[in-house]
C-alpha cells in the first residue's frame, strides 16, 4: 500500500505545470467558460501565494476560433484548424489577461512548436525566457503555435506539449485538468465494476491496456492513451503527473482537498535526472582548467564562475559539454557551458559582472550553472 497522493505531490511541488484542456475552457457553442476560468485563476493565484511557480499550458485556440470563422463541418481541414487557432489564440490570451489582471498577476503568452523543443539554441532561449518570467512571479501561458505546426495540429495534443514544457522548466508536478477523473481499471462508461486507480508508480503493459484506444472525440484532442504517453515522459524526467476532472469550478482547490484523481508518482527529482543525464554524457568539446578554490566551491554545489578558470581549451559552443580540469591535471567534473570557447577565454579569471563590459553583451550569471554540472 502506498501513501503517495496527488495532494502530497501538489503540496511538495515547487514548480507546477497545469494543462487546461479545450473541453473545459470552451463550451459546445464555441464560447469561453468565463466563470470557470476565473475560478481556475483564483486557484492558481492561491498556489502562487503559497510560493509555487506556475506555468499554464492552455488549449482552446481552435475551439474558440472556428465558430468565429463559420467552420462547422467536421472533420476540419488542416488550414481551417490553423486559421481557427489564429483567431482563437488572441481571444484566449485576452481572456487570461483580463482575469489575471484582476489578481495583479502578470501573464505571458508563449507559443511553441515541437521544433522549438528539439533545436537546442531555441530550446535554451525558450527555457531562459520562461525562467526569467517565473523569477518575476509572472505566469507563462503556453500553447502550441498551431498556425505553423503543420504536422502536429491534426494529432497535436497539449498533453504531450505540457509534458515537454514540464521537462524544460524542471517542474516537479504536472496537473492535467481533463474531463475524466483519472485512470480507471476499465472504461467506466461501459463497465460498472471499473475502479479509479489513485496512484501509479510504474507504467506496466497492464496499465497501458487500461488506457484503451485513443479518443479524438469532443472539443479537445488528447485521450487516455496520450495521457499515459505523457506520464511516461514526465516520470522519466522526475516529474509527477496528476490527472483529475477539472469540470467543476475551482478544480485545483478541489484537487488539494482530495478530489478524485490519478497520481503517476515520480521516484526521482528533475534535478537528479538532469544530473545523471549530464553524468552520462561523453566526449566533452573542450576543457576549463580551474583553480583549487573553484574545485572547493563546486564540491559544495556552487556554480562555476569565470574567476575560478585559469585556462580554456577546445572549440565549444554555448550549451556544449566541457570537462573541468584541476591543477593536478585530473578531470574533476563536467557540465554544460553557458559561453562559447572564445568568450570563455576572454572572461576567464575575471568577475562575472565584468563579463558584460569585456564581451559587450549581457550573458548568464555563471560560466556553468550549478544545475548544469556534476562532479565526477
Ligand atoms: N493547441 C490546440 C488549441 O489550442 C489544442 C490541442 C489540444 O486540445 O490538445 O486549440
Amino acid at each position: 500500500m502506498t501513501s503517495l497522493t496527488s495532494q502530497s505531490a501538489v503540496k511538495q511541488a515547487k514548480c507546477i505545470v497545469i494543462k487546461i484542456g479545450s473541453s473545459l475552457l470552451v463550451n459546445a457553442t464555441g464560447a469561453l467558460n468565463q466563470d470557470w476560468l476565473a475560478s481556475v485563476a483564483a486557484d492558481i493565484v492561491a498556489l502562487h501565494t503559497a510560493g509555487k511557480k506556475i506555468v499554464i499550458v492552455s488549449s482552446g485556440a481552435i475551439a474558440l476560433g472556428r465558430d468565429v470563422l463559420g467552420y462547422n463541418k467536421r472533420p476540419f481541414r488542416l488550414e481551417e484548424a490553423q486559421a481557427s487557432a489564429a483567431v482563437g489564440q488572441i481571444r484566449l490570451a485576452q481572456a487570461y489577461q483580463s482575469i489575471f489582471d484582476s489578481h495583479n498577476t502578470a501573464i505571458a503568452q508563449i507559443l511553441l512548436t515541437l521544433d522549438d523543443m528539439e533545436n537546442r539554441p531555441r530550446y535554451l532561449n525558450a527555457r531562459n525566457t520562461i525562467d526569467a518570467l517565473l523569477d518575476k512571479g509572472a505566469v507563462p501561458v503556453i500553447n502550441e503555435n498551431d498556425t505553423v505546426a503543420t504536422s502536429e495540429i491534426r494529432f497535436g495534443d497539449n498533453d504531450r506539449l505540457a509534458t515537454r514544457v514540464a521537462q524544460m522548466v524542471g517542474a516537479d508536478a504536472l496537473i492535467l485538468l481533463s474531463d475524466i477523473d483519472g485512470l480507471y481499471t476499465a472504461d467506466p462508461r461501459t463497465n460498472d465494476t471499473a475502479k479509479l486507480i489513485t496512484c501509479v508508480e510504474n507504467i506496466t503493459p497492464e496499465i497501458e491496456t487500461m488506457a484503451g484506444p485513443p479518443s479524438i472525440q469532443g472539443v479537445g484532442c488528447g485521450g487516455m492513451i496520450t495521457k499515459i504517453g505523457a506520464a511516461k515522459i514526465a516520470l522519466a524526467g522526475g516529474c509527477s503527473m496528476v490527472i483529475t476532472n477539472g469540470q467543476a469550478a475551482n478544480p485545483l482547490a478541489r484537487l488539494q482537498a482530495g478530489e478524485a484523481s490519478t497520481l503517476f508518482a515520480a521516484t526521482s527529482t528533475p534535478l537528479d535526472v538532469r544530473r545523471s543525464w549530464i553524468r552520462g554524457m561523453m566526449a566533452p568539446k573542450g576543457s576549463l582548467y580551474i583553480d583549487d578554490g573553484a574545485v572547493d566551491a563546486l564540491k559544495t554545489g556552487a556554480s562555476l564562475l569565470a574567476a575560478g578558470v585559469t585556462d580554456v581549451k577546445g572549440g565549444f559552443n554555448r550549451g556544449d559539454l566541457v570537462a573541468f580540469v584541476a591543477t593536478d591535471g585530473a578531470t574533476v567534473g563536467q557540465g554544460l557551458v553557458s559561453y562559447d570557447a572564445a568568450d570563455s577565454a576572454q572572461i576567464k579569471g575575471r568577475r562575472m559582472r565584468d563579463a558584460i563590459e569585456i564581451l559587450g553583451y549581457v550573458g548568464r550569471s555563471a560560466l556553468v550553472h550549478r544545475n548544469d554540472l556534476v562532479m565526477l
